[in-house]
C-alpha cells in the first residue's frame, strides 16, 4: 500500500523535500501558513490540505520543517493537535532544527499516543533539499528509523542516527557551534592580520595549508576574492543566513546551559552573530566579518 506523508511547513527547506517525496511516488498532503508556499507545494505536485490537522488525516507519517521551537510547539503540542489524529504506531518525523526540551517534549507527548518520533533535523541547506542529498541526524528508536528509511534516503544521502530521543538536536546544535566559532575565529584572524600587513591572499594560503584549515573558510570564506563562487564575493547574498546561524547559536548556549557547561568560544561567537543580525540577518553568516575590529 503507498505510504500517504502529512508534511508541515513547505516553505524554504520543506517545499523541495516534499516535492522529492512527490516524485518518488509518495502521497504527500501538505500545510503551510503562507499563501506562496502553499501554491509552490501544489504546482509540485502536493496535496495542499487546509489545516494541519487536515494534512494528518490519513497519514501514516507526519513530517514537520519549521524554523522554531515555538512553532512545533504550536503546530504539534497545542490543543486540537495534527497528532490526535494519527494512528497509533504512525511515526512522525521532526526535521526542524529546534531546541533540545521541546524535542523532548514532543517525544513524550508524542509516546504518551502511541506514536512513534523522530528529531531528524538536517544539513545541506535549500541545494541539498533540492536535490535530495540532506544528512539526516536523527534521535529515537533505531527500528523507528528503519521503518522509514526509504523516506530518509528519498530526501537525504546520510544518515546518522545520533541516538536516543533528542540526540538529532544535540547533534545539530553541537555542529553548528562549531561553524559557527569557525567563522568568527577566521573572521578575527583575517582581520588582525590584515592590520599588520599580511594579505588576505597570504593568510589564506598559509591557513588552507596548516592546522588553520577548517570548512568553513573553504565554504564561507569571509573575504571576496580568495574562493570562487563565496557569499564574499557577491555581497554576501545568504547561502546560510546570519539569522539562522545565530539562532542555532542560541539552541546550542541553551542545550549547554542545560548540561552545565560553560561555553567560552560558543558565546563568543553567538555574541557576534547576534550583533550582525539586529540589522542584518539576511545576509549570509561570513558577513559577520563586518562586525569584527572594533575594540
Ligand atoms: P522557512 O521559514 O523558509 O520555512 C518554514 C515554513 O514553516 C514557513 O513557510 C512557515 O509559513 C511555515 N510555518 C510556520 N509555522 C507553521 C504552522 N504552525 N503550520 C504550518 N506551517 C507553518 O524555514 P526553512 O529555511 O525551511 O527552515 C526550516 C528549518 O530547517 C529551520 O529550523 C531551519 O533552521 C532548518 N534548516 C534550514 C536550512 C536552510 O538553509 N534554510 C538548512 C538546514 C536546516
Amino acid at each position: 500500500m503507498m505510504t500517504t506523508i502529512g508534511f508541515i511547513g513547505l516553505g524554504t527547506m520543506g517545499g523541495p523535500m516534499a516535492a522529492n517525496l512527490v516524485k518518488a511516488g509518495y502521497e504527500v498532503q501538505g500545510f503551510d501558513l503562507i499563501d506562496e508556499a502553499r501554491q509552490k507545494a501544489t504546482d509540485s505536485g502536493v496535496h495542499v490540505a487546509s489545516s494541519a490537522t487536515a494534512a494528518a488525516e490519513g497519514a501514516s507519517v507526519l513530517i514537520t520543517m519549521l524554523p522554531k521551537g515555538e512553532h512545533v510547539r504550536q503546530a504539534l503540542l497545542g490543543e486540537d493537535s495534527p497528532l490526535s489524529v494519527l494512528p497509533p504506531g504512525s511515526i512522525v518525523i521532526d526535521s526542524s532544527t529546534i531546541d533540545v526540551p521541546t524535542t523532548r517534549d514532543l517525544h513524550e507527548r508524542g509516546g504518551s499516543l502511541g506514536l512513534k518520533i523522530l528529531d531528524a533535523p538536517v544539513s545541506g541547506g535549500l541545494a541539498g533539499a533540492e536535490a535530495g542529498t540532506l544528512t539526516f541526524m536523527i534521535g529515537g528508536e533505531s527500528e523507528t528509523v528503519d521503518e522509514v528509511r526509504e523516506l530518509f534516503t528519498t530526501m537525504g544521502s546520510r544518515i546518522v542516527q545520533a541516538g536516543g530521543p533528542g540526540s538529532g538536536q544535540v547533534a545539530k546544535a553541537a555542529n553548528q557551534m562549531v561553524f559557527g566559532s569557525s567563522l568568527v575565529a577566521l573572521s578575527e584572524a583575517f582581520t588582525f592580520a590584515e592590520r599588520l600587513g599580511l594579505s588576505p591572499e597570504k593568510l589564506f594560503d598559509v591557513l588552507s595549508t596548516s592546522s588553520g584549515d577548517c570548512w568553513a573558510l573553504h565554504n564561507f570564506c569571509p573575504l571576496p576574492g580568495l574562493v570562487e563562487g563565496s557569499a564574499a564575493d557577491h555581497d554576501y547574498a545568504p547561502k546560510f543566513a546570519a539569522s539562522l546561524l545565530a539562532k542555532d547559536l542560541g539552541l546550542a548556549a541553551t542545550a549547554a546551559d542545560s548540561a552545565g557547561v560553560e561555553l567560552v568560544v560558543g558565546l563568543g561567537a553567538k555574541s557576534k552573530l547576534d550583533e550582525l543580525s539586529v540589522n542584518s540577518g539576511h545576509l549570509d553568516s561570513s558577513a559577520v566579518i563586518t562586525t569584527v575590529g572594533v575594540k
